[in-house]
């Protein structure tokens, strides 16, 4: 940890040097919202977000707010060490091309619905979770899709001699439903009870755990994580394939899968709590653990060290160093390819709305790793080879 601010309730502890203004206010909103406990863990990506920074651990006791999960629920990583331990250009290339027509990209989905047993059994729908039984339908085309923008699949080469996958993506448009309408409910309900506790600028209307709507949010929001997770399943086995077929190595570990949107019940500082993690990452002690950097820099397999300050979690990434608009608006198109270009990798840069994704528009992998140092340790270190981007 690199530093504690003191609010007037509980403290915030940082895991970086510098927080932009908007962020740490986002962070003195959390510490002064009455169900949170014990402090707000700032993880060394932060970065400004909806209501709460990106890359912040909240707990609380009595209420979950869905803002502190994040409209993305449940996504995440999922990384596959390969049995190969080398590839060349014209296999990446014909990788690439595979995965293009096996997996939607960005906003589109699959024509046909795929088989039920793909998604988690969603037991009785329309009394249970309402949002998913009216998405169910919709979310049968979704599976095993990228989203867009900041999702990604990579193929990487790690340090320890062997080719690796990744896959970044979340609960598409089931997790954004849920996010959004909870929202909307914990405003509402939050007005009809006269509780101004909150300030509604704040955007971190909370749910009371002891209301129908907040038990049903969190059958919904685990439903999502869980669909999220067969997501990221569903197209890393097809990747896996497109390997094998190409590749003719069928030699792949058990993945390492991890969420960084969700909230869980957990035990901490001797308190049951729910622990938000927005843009975090669970780092147990012994748990392996995934922290991309961006398609230009290094990503990393990392192993939790349980360290209770962060409520035993590291960050999910490098984090923004530039909002979406401003890396269109200050990075150049041309520099940023050819620095991609330079090394060999085959990227996704080609127009300037890519920008939001390029290597610039992120914080340096370096930095953030070596914060952290309390929190996790190295596995491997692996190198972007090839990438496509939502
Ligand atoms: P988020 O879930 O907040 O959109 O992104 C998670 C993290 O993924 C970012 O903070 C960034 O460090 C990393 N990232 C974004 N794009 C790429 C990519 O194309 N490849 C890799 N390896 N990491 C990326
Ligand atoms: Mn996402
Ligand atoms: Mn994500």
């Amino acid at each position: 940890m690199q530093r504690v601010i003191t609010t007037e309730k509980i403290p915030l502890m940082l895991w970086l040097a510098e927080l932009d203004a908007d962020a740490l206010e986002q962070a003195r909103h959390l510490a002064n919202l009455p169900c949170a406990f014990h402090h707000v863990a700032i993880m060394a990506d932060a970065h400004v977000g909806y209501g709460m920074p990106i890359g912040g651990v909240l707990a609380t006791i009595g209420a979950v707010i869905p803002n502190a999960v994040g409209v993305d629920i449940g996504c995440g990583m999922r990384a596959v060490r390969t049995g190969l331990s080398d590839i060349d250009p014209p296999e990446l290339k014909k990788i690439l091309a595979g995965l293009r027509q096996a997996i939607p990209l960005g906003f589109k989905h699959h024509d046909k619905p795929r088989p039920v047993a793909s998604l988690p059994d969603p037991g009785d729908l329309e009394r249970e979770m309402p949002v998913v039984a009216e998405e169910f339908a919709s979310a049968r085309c979704q599976i095993g899709t990228l989203g867009g923008g900041n999702h990604f699949i990579e193929i990487q080469r790690g340090r320890d001699q062997r080719i690796w996958l990744m896959v970044h993506s979340g609960s598409r448009n089931i997790g954004y439903k849920v996010a959004g309408q909870y929202n909307t409910l914990a405003i509402r309900l939050a007005k009809t009870k006269g509780q101004e506790a909150i300030p509604s600028q704040w955007q971190l209307a909370a749910l009371p755990l002891a209301s129908a709507e907040g038990q049903r949010y969190l059958r919904e929001m685990e439903y999502c994580v869980a669909f999220a997770r067969a997501n990221r399943r569903e197209m890393m086995n097809a990747f896996q394939e497109i390997v094998a077929e190409i590749t003719g190595c069928d030699q792949f570990e058990p993945p390492v899968d991890v969420a960084h949107n969700y909230a869980a019940r957990e035990t901490h500082f001797g308190r049951e709590v729910w622990v938000h993690r927005k843009g975090a990452t669970r780092a147990f002690a012994g748990e392996y653990g995934i922290i991309p950097g961006s398609q230009g820099s290094r990503s990393y397999i990392v192993r939790g060290l349980g360290n209770p300050q962060s409520f035993m979690s590291c960050s999910h990434g490098a984090g923004r160093v530039l909002g979406r608009k401003e890396a269109q608006r200050v990075l150049n198109l041309r520099e940023e390819i050819d620095k991609l270009n330079a090394r060999h990798i085959l990227h996704s840069l080609r127009h300037r709305s890519d920008l939001e994704e390029a290597p610039g528009a992120y914080k340096d992998i370096n930095v953030v790793i070596a914060s952290q140092a309390d929190l996790i340790e190295v596995v491997t270190e692996l190198e972007p080879l090839a990438v496509l981007k939502g």
